[in-house]
């Protein structure tokens, strides 16, 4: 039996249970655990594979919810922009965000009728429109902010720098976001810093909630299919696009969410690689859709979709690539892209608050969390955690830890928000005395921050070498992975401890490489490990469009 079920089965009171270790329920665990407060997380899956994993990886400001006058949310999101480009600087980096412009006056009336509340459907924006934008949103990232201010280009010099710029661009914008190359590891990270923080304080990939009576709520281990009874004084639904489903779990109805559905493509695509640089793309889509692409490790990322679901476990559908193929020709029209190019699909569904706007683009992206007071047979408030964006989850956090500080009649004790998270403290140390080269040192640096150290230190300590198929990686750092990062099954390694799957570079042969790696310091019979070979197989096929050939 897992350690934390024997500890709640000798005690199971505690204060604060978590449904959902997205971003959100994350967020908020390390928050609380900061505080001293005793408290679960748990969930059905492995950490950060919902929508949180399907995120564009930008940690943004939000420029385009200025057209909707959310400047409270932007003024957030860009001060949480800030915060994790200073706390979490192994994975947050700077980026250039190049917007190509196609006529100078247009999407005013459209931007000034939204202004004054009366929805209006958003088209092309022009040179003036986005002018106004980028000024506004330098100033509300404040002073402290520690990117450069936008910048505009004519139509010449733009293409000067990139040739393969739609001949119809009358001039660029560029103005700095941020990019993360690793969120996954990232919640990974929050989740163990917190249970360093607070040893009362506990997070548990594949268990999930599955029912609620009086005080007590029943948790699964989906793996080894025992169960456990928790007592808490308050339990948090951070189970995004899923709250509702969970809300009638406990047996309280709720009506919260309104979610759509965001698909990415990844492209396998040099001469497109070339074309993008390192700046990404951002332009306004035939419908009036805001478009987005930009390389990560050699390959061009595209998105996303954005489509009313009730269906919390969407996936990237045909028409969705299609469409996200035919936008890259408004960028670059003389680059062809296919569905030949497309190596891997990722979909998740935003967990938006019920909204009746004009367009799913018109949904404010701001938070919130409705609270169903006890009753019904439920003797404990239950909080939800609506909308959000991944940027803001330290915000949210910070909001919900305070009520519920009020709610137990404790005091706050720390801020989190200056608080380096995991890697990110003493980044960018490089581990010394290891005998690695510098160039592998470099690569450990930009995986895990100044955890490399650590890394290092297991890859020296036995007989090394590189994988046979992603010479990328070595035997002990695969290793190091399955041991110390909470790998349950074959998938968390490849989809969200390493990039290998979202850069669409699983193969077969490096699937049983992998398995053969992981079965080893896992322990695992070798019937599992087939069991686990088949699992990814069928995940790549079913989720992510891709055929693994043997
Ligand atoms: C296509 C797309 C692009 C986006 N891009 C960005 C971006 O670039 N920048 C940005 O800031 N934001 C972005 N967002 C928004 C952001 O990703 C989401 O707002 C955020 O990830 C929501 O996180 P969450 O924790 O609320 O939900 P999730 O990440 O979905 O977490 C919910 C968790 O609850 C678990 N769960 C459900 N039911 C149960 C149960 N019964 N028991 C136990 N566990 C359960 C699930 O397994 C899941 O892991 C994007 C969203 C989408 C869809």
């Amino acid at each position: 039996m897992r350690p934390e079920f024997i500890e709640l089965r000798n005690h199971p009171d505690v204060s604060v249970l978590i449904i959902g270790g997205g971003i959100n329920g994350i967020g908020l665990f390390n928050e609380l655990s900061l505080q001293g407060i005793d408290v679960v997380l748990v969930d059905k899956a492995d950490f950060c594979s919902g929508t949180s994993a399907a995120m564009t990886r930008i940690i943004h400001g939000g420029l385009r919810y200025l057209e909707n006058a959310e400047l409270r949310l932007v003024r957030e999101a860009l001060q949480e922009r800030n915060r994790l480009l200073k706390n979490a600087p192994h994975y947050v980096k700077p980026m250039p965000t190049t917007i190509p412009i196609f006529n100078w006056m247009s999407g005013i009336i459209p931007g000034i009728r939204n202004l004054l509340n009366w929805p209006t459907k958003p088209g092309n924006r022009g040179a003036l429109m986005i002018k106004t934008g980028l000024t506004l949103y330098d100033f509300l990232a404040g002073r402290e902010s520690p990117l450069p201010k936008h910048l505009f280009r004519t139509g010449w010099a733009a293409r000067a720098l990139r040739p393969a710029l739609n001949p119809g661009v009358i001039c660029t914008a560029t103005y700095y976001d941020a990019k993360i190359t690793y969120p996954e590891r990232l919640c990974l990270e929050l989740v163990q810093d917190a249970e360093a923080a607070y040893p009362q304080a506990h997070a548990m990939n594949y268990v999930r909630m599955i029912s609620a009576k009086g005080g007590v709520v029943v948790l699964h281990d989906e793996i080894s299919g025992e169960t456990c009874e928790v007592k808490p004084k308050i339990v948090v639904n951070a189970a995004g696009p899923w709250i509702d489903g969970a809300n009638k779990t406990i047996g309280r109805e709720s009506q919260f969410i309104g979610g759509t559905k965001g698909s990415h493509i990844v492209l396998d695509h040099p001469e497109l690689v070339a074309a993008t640089g390192d700046d990404m793309i951002y332009f306004v889509n035939r419908d009036g859709r805001i478009c987005i692409f930009y390389v990560v490790g050699g390959k061009v990322i595209a998105g996303a979709t954005d489509i009313p679901t009730s269906d919390p476990d969407a996936v990237c559908d045909e028409g969705e690539v299609d469409y996200l193929l035919d936008s890259m020709s408004q960028a670059f029209p003389s680059i062809k892209v296919d569905r030949s190019h497309v190596v891997f699909r990722i979909c998740g569904v935003r967990p938006l608050p019920l909204s009746n706007a004009l367009t799913p683009g018109q949904i404010s992206r701001d938070h919130s969390f409705p609270v169903l007071p006890a009753g019904n047979g439920i003797e404990f408030p239950i909080y939800s955690l609506v909308g959000g964006k991944w940027t803001t989850y330290r915000a949210l956090a910070e909001q919900v830890a305070n009520e519920i500080l009020r709610v137990l009649g404790r005091a706050r004790v720390r801020s989190s928000a200056d608080i380096p998270i995991g890697g990110g403290k003493g980044y960018p140390r490089l581990p010394q005395g290891t005998g690695l080269s510098q160039e592998r040192l470099l690569i450990l640096q930009e995986r895990y921050g100044a955890t490399a150290d650590r890394v290092a230190a297991y890859m020296k300590a036995g007989l090394d070498e590189p994988l046979v198929y992603h010479a990328g990686y070595s035997r002990r750092e695969i290793e190091y992975i399955a041991l110390n990062e909470r790998v349950v099954h074959l998938d968390d390694l490849i989809m969200r401890r390493t990039l290998i799957g979202i850069l669409g570079e699983l193969t077969m042969p490096l699937l049983k490489e992998l398995a053969v790696v992981v079965s080893y310091v896992l322990l695992w019979p070798e019937q599992k490990t087939t069991a686990e070979i088949e699992r990814t197989i069928q995940l790549f096929k079913k989720v992510h469009g891709v055929i693994l050939a043997a």
